[in-house]
């Protein structure tokens, strides 16, 4: 047993970066600990903290030390390493620990949420045969509740027993008073387990017979497990090579151990599959609950998963990006999916990458994590290849399946030949067509959302484009409206341009819901879905779709690269990308390394059962290397070609990127003082950091907000912003510009 503490010390949680010291009262101390939340009294108001040690700082007198009011919850809101972490993230990402906490405790934790207790009830003592008789007649209803009670063998929620016997609970109380039932009050948890999200999938309950490949790369997570080290493995598994299988084991292994497990998923309502299998294989088998963790929860699911983590009556979570920071006391094993996916980065304060902070997490928790993916990203890549990182390959896929056949459809040519635009080529057609004829499932993938990318007036050249960000709006179908991606702007579609009043006004460009009625024309009675963020507001829907095309109602499944990620559909047979070229002409570094990832994995959602897989990929451009080495699902050289890139750029990951945003609502205060701070900073000389900009960004306005940028180049990233911040503070910066720091940004637009 610990020793109670008598002060502590307390981060309060209103902005005051500053630590307090308290006092604990006698009756408080049991429950207090590293990470209890307290009420505690600050000047003459009350407010919530952290309790981040367990004596107060040394700068005051005991005697002087106010007394904390109490605790909120009888357990820790974050465990000791979580304090660590923030302190981490806090220097690393350039923001201040209040908003780091911000983001590791849920809001309805934050705000101290109070416990809902449910009341719960079971026989205590069953009364003799005479008094039950007489009960029976004076006390009809009390006697009815006995019987029912003594036919139970666990305590049954009160409320439920009341509602079924139509019983009071001033009944309740009197068998209570007597001492024949037993009231007895739990924290409720059983929201915790999401289970709209599981498909209901029970197969492979107990695991497959690993592959050679899987079984080595198992076998050396095993032992990172074994020896409770830190370490980070990186799983680079083609796709389809069972690299979900390898996680489930390794988080058997970790929970055999009494350890706990954080998986990562990229968007977890696109993974019900494996969040299925994780019920299918934990829960159903040895009865371990899984908590799902993600966005679209409600206050109250929320909290309770929060719950019933911190209170460690479960151990596994699978979840979106901020699971990273679930309270779990014993964590042992952190599992990130997709590793190479940009959804890992937040893009609000705290601008934080999920996956490094899984690995910093788990370097502090000296335990194991795995970053998996077919197409890691270069920065994992690198440090595999810096020995930083074990790298772990499963080059096969299971059963020997192939990797399906790539035939690239040189665009340039087809319109050639057509002699006029051309969306879905003749070959795409014919081949979508053969997969009709044979009962087999296609796969279309386009990366932009709505019906036309842009409507241009032919006869003055006005392009509409939204009132508040500098983009074009998109035409969608749905609703007959122009929509801006950027700010939600939306306004009709008009008949005459708005400019010219000519009825000339023609869409131009392509989008899914295009493609949808495309291919509908195309193929006649074929069922063809569409898939994306348009269709991913109603969640059921979206849920519906996936649960159709498994069942094989569906025929063609349109979609936005969303779906690309980890879908496992064995009856798909074709994949088609209609415009490959849509990320490669993005203005950002990473445009390579994008359009390959986006290639290999969308090709590997065809051929994923019995039936070889084909796929399509439409460009203007089919010599570009990243589709060439797609093409031959070369990662090796495309490696090997874009890191010798990046190093003569001096890009990441040869140096890591800061990205710092001005923006405001007046263009030219916005320019004026990004020029103004870069010279300042010009002045001091920091070593190690290149500056390159100011620049407006490549979207230059967005939500009535001018966008100015300065790209620093460092070696250190922590070094870099201290110094950064220290001039930031000192720097006399105009109250209507803002700027902020994005330390690894993924989005440079
Ligand atoms: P990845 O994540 O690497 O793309 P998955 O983990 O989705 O691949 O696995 C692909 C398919 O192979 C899944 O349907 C999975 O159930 C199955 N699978 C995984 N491992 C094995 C195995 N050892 N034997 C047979 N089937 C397996
Ligand atoms: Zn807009």
């Amino acid at each position: 047993m610990a020793t109670l503490a008598d002060s502590v010390t307390v981060v309060p949680l209103t902005g005051l970066s500053k630590d307090l010291g308290y006092r604990v009262p006698r009756a408080l101390a049991p429950v207090i600990q590293v990470g209890s939340l307290v009420r505690i009294p600050l000047r003459s108001r009350t407010e919530l903290g952290l309790v981040k040690a367990l004596t107060a700082p040394g700068d005051f007198p005991f005697s002087r030390l106010r007394y904390l009011l109490d605790a909120v919850y009888p357990i820790p809101v974050l465990t000791p390493d979580l304090f660590l972490l923030a302190e981490w993230m806090a220097a690393y990402y350039a923001t201040s620990q209040d908003s780091v906490f911000e983001g590791m405790i849920p809001g309805p934790v934050r705000r101290g949420k109070t416990l809902k207790k449910r009341s719960y009830l079971r026989l205590k003592n069953q009364p003799d045969s005479t008094v039950l008789e007489t009960l029976r007649q004076r006390a009809p209803r009390q006697a009815e509740l006995l019987r029912f009670l003594s036919g139970q063998l666990q305590p049954l929620p009160k409320g439920l027993v009341l509602r079924r016997l139509k019983v009071s609970s001033a009944s309740v109380a009197a068998l209570v008073k007597k001492g024949w039932v037993e009231e007895t009050h739990q924290v409720e948890e059983r929201r915790a387990y999401d289970d709209e999200l599981a498909e209901g999938e029970q197969v492979c309950g107990s695991g497959f017979v690993l592959t050679d490949e899987q079984k080595c790369a198992l076998d050396d997570i095993n032992q990172t497990i074994e020896l409770g080290e830190f370490r980070v493995h990186l799983l680079h598994g083609v796709t389809g090579s069972g690299k979900t299988e390898v996680y489930f084991q390794a988080i058997r292994r970790t929970l055999d151990k009494g350890g706990g497990c954080i998986y990562l998923v990229p968007e977890v309502a696109l993974t019900p599959q494996t969040v299925g299998r994780m019920r299918a294989r934990f829960e159903t088998v040895s009865g371990e609950k899984t908590v799902v963790w993600h966005s679209h929860l409600s206050e109250g699911e929320r909290f309770d998963a929060w719950y019933a983590l911190a209170s460690g009556a479960a151990r596994v979570v699978v979840g979106a990006r901020s699971a990273v920071f679930a309270p779990i006391p014993n964590l042992r094993l952190i599992v990130v999916d997709e590793e190479h996916e940009p959804a890992y980065k937040q893009a609000e304060v705290p601008r934080y990458h999920g996956r490094d902070v899984a690995v910093y997490r788990s370097r502090i928790c000296h335990c194991a994590c795995v970053l998996g993916s077919a197409t890691p990203a270069l920065e994992s890549m690198f440090n595999a290849e810096k020995g930083k990182y074990r790298l772990n390959r499963i080059s096969r896929r299971v059963d020997d399946r192939k990797l399906p056949l790539i035939h690239l459809v040189d665009m340039r040519r087809e319109t050639f030949r057509q002699r006029t635009g051309v969306i879905i080529s003749d070959f795409l057609a014919q081949k979508l067509r053969q997969r009709c004829d044979r009962r087999e499932q296609s796969i279309l993938f386009l990366n932009r959302r709505g019906y036309s990318s842009s409507m241009l007036c032919t006869e003055c050249g006005y392009v509409a484009s939204c009132k508040h960000c500098s983009v074009t709006l998109t035409y969608h179908l749905t609703g007959h409206r122009l929509l801006c991606h950027f700010c939600g702007f939306e306004q009709p579609f008009p008949r005459n341009c708005p400019k010219c009043h000519c009825q000339t006004i023609r869409r131009r460009g392509i989008g899914t819901e295009r493609i949808e009625e495309i291919v509908r024309r195309l193929l006649g009675k074929a069922q063809v879905m569409r898939i994306d963020a348009d269709a991913m507001v109603r969640r059921n829907h979206f849920r519906q779709i996936l649960d159709d095309f498994r069942k094989g109602k569906i025929d063609v499944l349109v979609g936005t690269q969303m779906i690309a990620k980890g879908l496992d559909f064995p009856n798909v047979t074709l994949v088609g990308l209609v415009d490959a070229d849509i990320s490669l002409h993005l203005p950002d570094f990473r445009a390579a390394e994008r359009t390959f990832q986006l290639l290999v994995q969308v090709a590997g959602r065809a051929g994923r059962g019995d039936r070889a897989g084909e796929v399509v990929v439409q460009t203007y451009l089919p010599h570009s290397p990243p589709i060439q080495f797609a093409r031959r699902a070369d990662f090796e050289d495309f490696l090997q070609v874009e890191l010798e890139q990046r190093r003569e750029f001096h890009y990441p990951p040869y140096r890591h990127l800061i990205q710092h945003i001005f923006r405001g609502r007046n263009p030219d205060k916005v320019a004026f003082f990004a020029e103004r701070w870069v010279r300042e900073l010009e002045k001091v000389a920091i070593a190690d950091l290149e500056i390159r900009g100011p620049a407006p960004s490549p979207f230059e306005k967005i939500k009535d907000n001018y966008r100015y940028q300065v790209w620093y180049f460092v070696r250190n990233v922590t070094r870099a912003v201290t110094r950064l911040s220290a001039l930031r503070s000192s720097f006399k910066m105009d109250k209507d510009v803002i700027d902020v720091l994005d330390v690894d940004p993924v989005d440079l637009l």
